[in-house]
This record gives structure tokens, sequence and C-alpha cells, in this order.
């Protein structure tokens, strides 16, 4: 759908994945103003299909939208746009257990302007893929902590899904990857002390019965499983706090583990730091493994949702 003058995200239509135009002189391709979010459907094992908080990846584009001074569509019509992607994808959504339909609504400004400001026309679009497990056959995580680079900076943009988040990850990640690891684990840009985030997921570490997971700084993204496994935490019974996490203070943990939309829960079976490596214990009788199997039965439907959390999808 676009937005120009007024027109407002009105006239959105469903069309086969293809290229889109866009402005050389856009200012998404000129100057970063873009946002995306994503999530997935899921095919219950009664043949429903299942969103996840939708309404939650569309206050963050709205929120993330205000910080780029870009329009952002409604809650009502990013829901509506996800609902009506999946609907005519339906055939591409996998069967219970074997994976989801991930769905990628962006918005991104898509008028000329050679100076920096903001656009005066947009874009929001969503499509899909099917996806399977997001680190194919890896059932753990081997984190790098990176100590050079970093993601985001104070009253920057890293607490939203920005686009321009991401560039700066990828030298990091590649670099990491080629030396084995699966991921690099983030570090704050004024200490270097504090964990943050890794590429695309947030993390948590337990120690004893308290789960603790970086406080929201204004330079992590604050991620809809992250909120979610911190509820089904204390619903548990275990004590879930949100702080400043030192670097040191993980190495000592019983176990760490990732969220997000794509790696779900999954367990960090150890971190490097400047040549050392810490191991975590991961597996079966694991705190990480019981939140995930809490937070999956919820989203494809084997566990009742008490919550409200599932939206569900009807033609
Ligand atoms: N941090 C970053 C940088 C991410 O890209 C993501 C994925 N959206 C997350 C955390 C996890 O967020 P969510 O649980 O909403 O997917």
């Amino acid at each position: 759908a676009q937005s120009k003058e007024g027109l407002n995200f009105a006239q959105g239509t469903l069309t086969p994945f293809r290229n889109i135009e866009l402005s050389p002189c856009s200012t998404v391709l000129q100057y970063g103003q873009g946002l995306f979010e994503g999530l997935k459907a899921y095919r219950t094992a009664d043949d429903r299909i299942l969103l996840f908080r939708p309404e939650e990846n569309a206050l963050r584009m709205k929120k993330g939208a205000d910080r780029m001074c870009m329009q952002a569509p409604s809650v009502e019509q990013f829901v509506d746009a996800v609902k009506q992607t999946v609907l005519a994808n339906k055939r591409w959504i996998p069967p219970p257990g074997k994976g989801a339909l991930y769905l990628r609504p962006m918005l991104m400004g898509s008028s000329s302007h050679l100076g920096v400001q903001a656009a005066t026309e947009y874009i929001f679009l969503v499509f899909a893929s099917p996806v399977g497990s997001y680190h194919k056959g890896e059932a753990t995580l081997n984190l790098l902590v990176e100590n050079k680079f970093h993601r985001a900076i104070p009253s920057g943009t890293g607490d939203i899904k920005a686009v321009v988040n991401y560039s700066p990850t990828v030298k990091p990640l590649a670099q990491a990857k080629a030396k084995g690891f699966s991921d690099v684990l983030f570090l704050d840009s004024v200490t270097g002390k504090y964990i943050e985030e890794v590429s695309a997921c947030n993390i948590f570490m337990l120690k004893g019965n308290v789960i603790s997971t970086p406080a929201t700084n204004g330079n992590i993204l604050s991620g809809i499983t992250r909120k979610s496994i911190i509820e089904l935490a204390k619903n548990s019974g275990y004590k879930a706090e949100e702080r400043a996490i030192p670097v040191d203070d993980v190495f000592d943990a019983d176990e760490v583990f990732c969220t997000g939309t794509g790696v779900v829960v999954t367990p960090v079976s150890s971190i490097t730091y400047q040549d050392k490596r810490y191991e975590y214990k991961t597996g079966k009788d694991t705190v990480s493994q019981q939140l995930r199997a809490a937070l999956t039965g919820i989203q494809t439907g084997s566990i009742e949702d008490k919550k409200g959390w599932t939206v569900e999808i009807r033609s």
C-alpha cells in the first residue's frame, strides 16, 4: 500500500512476489528511512492458522515511524495487511511442527529528496516466506562477544526496528561466522562492559531461580518474544529481572538463551570472550527448554492461550 497526500495506505493490493520500483533518490535508499517487522503464522494440529501478538508488531512499527519521522499504517491496517498476506499464501504454511510462514512487513520512504529530510510518500508492504528452523540444524548457539563494533549508540535508533540498525552488524557477524560461531553478542558502546543483544535476538541468563535480561535502555530492541518469556517465566515461579548486565555476570550463569521470532527460544551452549570460552547447560532438563515449550505450545495452539496472545485467521 502506498501513502500519498492523505491517502494513508488505503489502496493496498495483493500481488505475487515481485521487485518494487523505487527512485534511486528515495529517502529509504539515500538516508535509510526504513523499518521492518517480523512475525510468524503457525498452522495448528486442528488446521487453524494463528498469528502471535501481531498488534505488538504494529505498535513497534508505529513507535519506529515516530522516531524516523515517517507515516505509519494504523494497527488495524497493519494487522489486516498481515492477515490478507497469510490467507493468500495459505498453502505455503508448513504443517504443525515443521516451521511457520514468516511475514515481513516493511515501511519505507519512497519519495525523492536530495537533501536529508523525511519523505512525503511511503510504501508499506508485507511479504511472506515459509521458514523452518532459523539456525539450520543447530539446536544451540555459540556466541562470540564483539568488543570492537557496536550495533547501537545511546539516543540512536537501537530500540526500533530500523533497517539502519542491521548494517553495522553485517561485518562482525560475517567475521564471527567465518570463525565458526553462530552469532555475535554485542556490548554497550559507552563502557563496553554490559551485554546488549545478539544480531537479531535478545539474550537471557539464568542463575539459580533468577532469569535476567538486559533492560531496554534505549539501545536494544524490545522483543515481543522477550516480553512474552518474561511473563511466562514469572508465571512458572522464576524471578525475572530486567537490568544492566555486566558481561562478567554472564560467564557465571547456569543457562543462557536467546529469544526472538526467528530463534523462538534457543539455548546458548557457549560464549567466547577474549579467547576464553564459557559453557552452559543445554538440553532437555533446562529452564530454557521449559519456557520454549510453554511459548511454542501457545503459538501453535497445543496449549490453551489464556493470555489472549494468539489471533486466529479465518478466511
Ligand atoms: N533484537 C533484534 C536486533 C532483532 O532483530 C529481533 C528480531 N525482531 C529481536 C531482538 C527479537 O524481537 P522479537 O522477539 O520481537 O522477534
